[in-house]
């Protein structure tokens, strides 16, 4: 069915009851932000955020509904904030602290909007099925480094695979691991092989990426505890119902450390970077930028060459390079 058209009347109701709306939660704001009078300064993360509304965990592990002014602009699930509680046992947010790291992605108008903030490890999930790509993981790989968080590689469905299976995904990947990508194989499916990653889980914050179907939802559903969010709370506050947010969500894990997941997160892809993000992406390459004969070499085809020198030495994959010219193309496009 087409979508019927707006009249300019039935725009200027719409944009008038928006207006309104807007207004209306403005003024909640500024008087809950006025209850808030000669109540201390306290600290706390964002859990969870709808709208203006967000919960936030406190210093006591106690989760409390709160709101923010509009403009505090972007509070996302893992910010470190400031806030004050009212009368009621609730909270306004009074400043968002500086974020270490954030992941974002461009909006329908291609601003880069921010998903989530303060993450410190990002794992990749590969699994034999879909079949793993390097150049997949490559760009994963990338975009941890230019977020600057560590990475880490998570083979799922371990318990389809024959032993001439993980023979090739050795000879495939084990490069990773020298290059300081550590490689966990698990089963998501029969909670086996855990233990280490719950190791790289703990004293982290960290967020699940990877291609549609590898195990990412089983994995999350065998390390986050049942007792979620308290999304009553939530849903309580926005007149949303139960379970109709998607929006990003941090967890504390059983063993240590907190995962923030959310469908969005999840499917969190490399965005637009230049050709220097790309060279520095590549973090052993680094060792040789700047060594090569030509201030401007593309890594291809010049004579002395610092990185593909390091290729024939053996200490850069011939992969890596590969998969770096076939970015560097894509960069041009
Ligand atoms: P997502 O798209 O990455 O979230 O993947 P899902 O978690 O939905 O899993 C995709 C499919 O793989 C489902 O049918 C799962 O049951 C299956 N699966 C996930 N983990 C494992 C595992 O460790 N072993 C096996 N055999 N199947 C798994
Ligand atoms: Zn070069």
């Amino acid at each position: 069915m087409a979508r019927r058209k707006l009249s300019s009347q039935q725009k200027a109701r719409i944009a008038n009851i928006q207006e309104k709306r807007r207004q209306k939660l403005a003024a909640k704001v500024e008087s809950k932000l006025a209850e808030t009078e000669g109540q201390e300064h306290r600290s706390g993360r964002v859990i969870v955020r709808h709208g203006q509304n967000v919960i936030i965990r406190d210093e006591n592990n106690q989760q409390i509904h709160a709101m923010f002014r509009q403009n505090l602009g972007d509070v996302v699930c893992g910010d470190n904030v400031v806030w004050q509680s009212t009368a009621d046992n609730e909270g306004v947010v009074v400043a968002v602290l500086d974020r270490d790291s954030s992941l974002s992605r461009p909006d329908y108008s291609g601003r880069e909007k921010p998903l989530a903030a303060n993450i410190t490890r990002l794992i990749v999930v590969l699994a034999p099925e879909p079949e793993p790509t390097g150049y997949l993981l490559d760009q994963y790989l990338i975009a941890a480094e230019l977020i600057g968080v560590e990475a880490v590689i998570c083979l799922n469905k371990a318990d389809l695979m024959t032993p001439e299976q993980q023979q090739a995904f050795h000879q495939q990947f084990s490069h990773y691991e020298k290059i300081g990508y550590p490689i966990i194989q698990i089963s998501a499916k029969q909670h086996d092989g855990l233990e280490p990653l719950f190791e790289k889980l703990k004293d982290n914050t960290s967020i699940l990426v990877g291609q549609s179907g590898v195990g990412k939802s089983s994995l999350i559903n065998a390390l986050i505890p049942q007792e979620h969010v308290e999304e009553g709370k939530l849903s309580e506050a926005t007149g949303l119902g139960k379970h109709t947010t998607s929006a990003a969500t941090l967890y504390r894990l059983n063993y240590g450390g907190e995962i923030i997941d959310s469908p969005g997160v999840r499917s969190f892809r490399l965005g637009k970077i230049d050709r220097r993000q790309l060279e520095t992406g590549f973090h052993e390459f680094t060792d040789y930028l700047g060594q090569c004969r030509f201030h401007n070499c593309q890594h291809n085809a010049e004579p002395g060459c610092a990185i593909r020198a390091a290729v024939e030495a053996g200490t850069i994959h011939p992969d890596r390079l590969t998969n770096f010219l076939h970015m560097a193309q894509q960069l041009e496009h």
